[in-house]
């Protein structure tokens, strides 16, 4: 790319998420050039690999593909998948940024026909899963993918089985010389947005993660419930694919702990509800027992909490376990005290499901720029004005869908008036 087509007045999005996707689209509909860089083969982020997301519960692909639609109807707008910022150098209305771009191996007139996932042999993890199942070496990462194109993985590169995935495609879409490259831009606004990820939680030794497959996370559980996830949506022990009956659901799983992360995550309270509503529909005679130190559904979503309340199946038990065992039968034991009624507990459960909360996806790996990010590595947000960097969605801090999109409104407003002051 040259940099003849972005210039001063060129916005540039880190992050296609549901924020940085929101931000790209609301800049780019007010008639400004803007650059989407996102570092996975597809857009979405964190939110396409939900199974459904409140309020209103709704798939996914709703909200998704409505900012989709409105991509398909912008010009002014350039989206670089497997693409990352390698430097910035430069103020506000003049950084250059250095992209890097990694090889997809597969060119833009792919029909997504999938004749080379059925050429391909090997299998390998399948990170849209949460590497809970597995794909072939030519994928498609997602059904509802955008844009939607195969992806090689590079482990089969330069083997035969590449040149057979080559064979495979009538369209001439697979570029096997394909290499990582890189370009410069001249842009005037930086918008960050790129997001979280969970929380490590083999870090939080005492509860037995990797130790027994019963003990999964919540972004796992998302894709088992989800109909295009592992099991095809259906809730299963991972250990034995057995219906789960009685199923704990643990909060604040390395959150609000000063061992792990300070700070709580918003948004993980309700994930573990709607965790427990996903259970309880599948299931008519499950139990779940939800261990918290306090439940916090902000908002109107309180309602959400009152109607689980109502459920005989469900149970709200105050007490944060101190451990979790894997007992002779490879199930989980629960074991803790709890502190209303001061019970010492030691309860075994076909699942356990830890929340664990967010951190911010650049923890350990800071990003490249001088914006400033706080303790944690949450990038503080709207110096727009003053440095021409903007943080969106939870790049800035913990938020649900909605509060990241409307962050990623004010920081487009805030990257507008960054670059429109350089005119
Ligand atoms: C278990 C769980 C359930 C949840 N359920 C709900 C729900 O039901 N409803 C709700 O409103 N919210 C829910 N949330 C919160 C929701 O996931 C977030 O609000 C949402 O993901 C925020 O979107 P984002 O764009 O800020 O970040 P992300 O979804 O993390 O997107 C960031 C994007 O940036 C990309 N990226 C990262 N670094 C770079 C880089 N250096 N260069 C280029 N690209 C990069 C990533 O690949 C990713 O695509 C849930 C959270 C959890 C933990
Ligand atoms: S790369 Fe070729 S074979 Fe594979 S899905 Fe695309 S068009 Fe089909
Ligand atoms: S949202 Fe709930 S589970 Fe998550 S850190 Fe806060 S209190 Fe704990």
């Amino acid at each position: 790319m040259s940099n003849g087509s972005v210039n001063s007045q060129t916005i540039l999005v880190v992050g296609g998420g549901i924020a940085g996707v929101s931000a790209a689209v609301e800049a780019a509909e007010s008639g400004y050039e803007v650059v989407l860089l996102e570092n996975a083969p597809t857009l979405g982020g964190r939110v396409a690999k939900l199974n459904r997301y409140f309020p209103k519960l709704c798939h996914p692909t709703c909200g998704l593909e409505i900012n989709f639609q409105r991509i398909k109807k912008l010009k002014n707008l350039k989206i670089f998948t497997m693409s990352s910022v390698a430097q910035v150098a430069g103020e506000k209305g003049n950084f250059t940024v250095s992209v890097k771009t990694t090889p997809r191996y597969v060119k833009a007139n792919c029909t997504a026909c999938g004749a080379c996932a059925q050429a391909a042999e090997s299998d390998v993890a399948n990170a849209f899963n949460y590497n809970l199942d597995t794909v072939k070496a030519a994928y498609l990462p997602h059904e509802m993918a955008f844009p939607m194109r195969y992806v090689i993985d590079p482990s089969v590169i330069g083997t035969p089985e590449a040149d057979k995935i080559k064979a495979a495609c009538s369209y001439d879409a697979v570029d096997l010389d394909e290499v990582e490259s890189t370009f410069d831009i001249n842009v005037g606004a930086i918008i960050w947005a790129t997001g979280w990820r969970p929380y490590d939680p083999a870090k939080i030794t005492p509860y037995s993660y990797g130790e027994s497959p019963d003990i999964i996370t919540n972004v796992e559980m998302e894709r088992l419930a989800a109909h295009d996830g592992p099991t095809h949506g259906k809730i299963l022990r991972p250990s034995n694919g057995e219906a789960p009956k009685k199923v704990a659901l643990i909060q604040c799983a390395g959150s609000r702990d000063y061992n792990h992360l300070p700070y709580c995550s918003r948004i993980c309270c309700l994930g573990s509800l709607k965790h427990a509503a996903y259970i309880r529909e599948q299931y008519a005679e499950s139990e779940v027992d939800i261990y918290y130190i306090d439940i916090r559904a902000h908002d109107k979503l309180e309602s959400f909490h009152v109607k689980l309340k109502a459920d005989p199946q469900v149970s709200f038990r105050k007490s944060k376990p101190a451990s979790i065992e894997v007992g002779d039968d490879g199930g989980p034991i629960v074991k803790g005290e709890d502190t209303i009624t001061r019970e010492v507990y030691a309860r075994p459960y076909d699942l356990v499901v830890l929340a664990t909360g967010m951190e911010p996806s650049n923890a350990q790996d800071r990003a490249p720029v001088t914006i400033e990010q706080d303790e944690y590595g949450f990038m503080v947000p709207h110096q727009g004005d003053k440095d021409g960097m903007i943080s969106a969605g939870v790049a800035s801090g913990p938020l649900d869908v909605s509060m990241s999109v409307q962050s990623a409104t004010a920081a487009a407003l805030k990257a507008i008036q960054a670059v429109s002051s350089n005119a």
